[in-house]
């Protein structure tokens, strides 16, 4: 059996394709999103690619989204006004494209009231 296809974000985690990364340690990395939605747009990955979205990893190591929350206020704090908002999507029809669990923080002005 053929091992799964890798996805985007492993690639990254190895340094197999380059990002212009802004926080990592044993277990989590973070990086700017390729096509920003928001002024502060990051996205904060933990390394493993054990878990495909937020449900899975909260079942699966909850401390580990604990600390993917807490590097998320910690990157807030750095990259803008330490007020932001944590998307997870979970699913390809509310547009998760990448099956590797991920927050995306998003930060600057964002339009009052809109969720999107
Ligand atoms: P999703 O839609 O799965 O929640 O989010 C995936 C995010 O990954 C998207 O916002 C997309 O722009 C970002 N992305 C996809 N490929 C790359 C890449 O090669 N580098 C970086 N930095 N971001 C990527």
């Amino acid at each position: 059996m053929s091992a799964p296809e890798k996805t985007v974000f492993e690639l990254i985690v190895e340094r197999a394709i380059p990002a212009d990364i802004v926080f990592e340690n044993d277990r989590v990395i973070a990086f700017r999103d390729i096509a920003p939605q928001a002024p502060v747009h990051l996205l904060v990955v933990p390394k493993s690619s054990e878990y495909r979205n937020v449900t899975e990893l909260a079942a699966g190591d909850p401390a580990l989204l604990a600390e993917v929350v807490a590097i998320a206020q910690q990157l807030a704090d750095e990259y803008a006004s330490g007020e932001y908002r944590l998307v997870f999507n979970t699913g390809s029809s509310v547009g998760q494209t990448v099956f590797h669990v991920h927050a995306h923080l998003l930060g600057g002005h964002l339009p009052e009231g809109s969720l999107a």
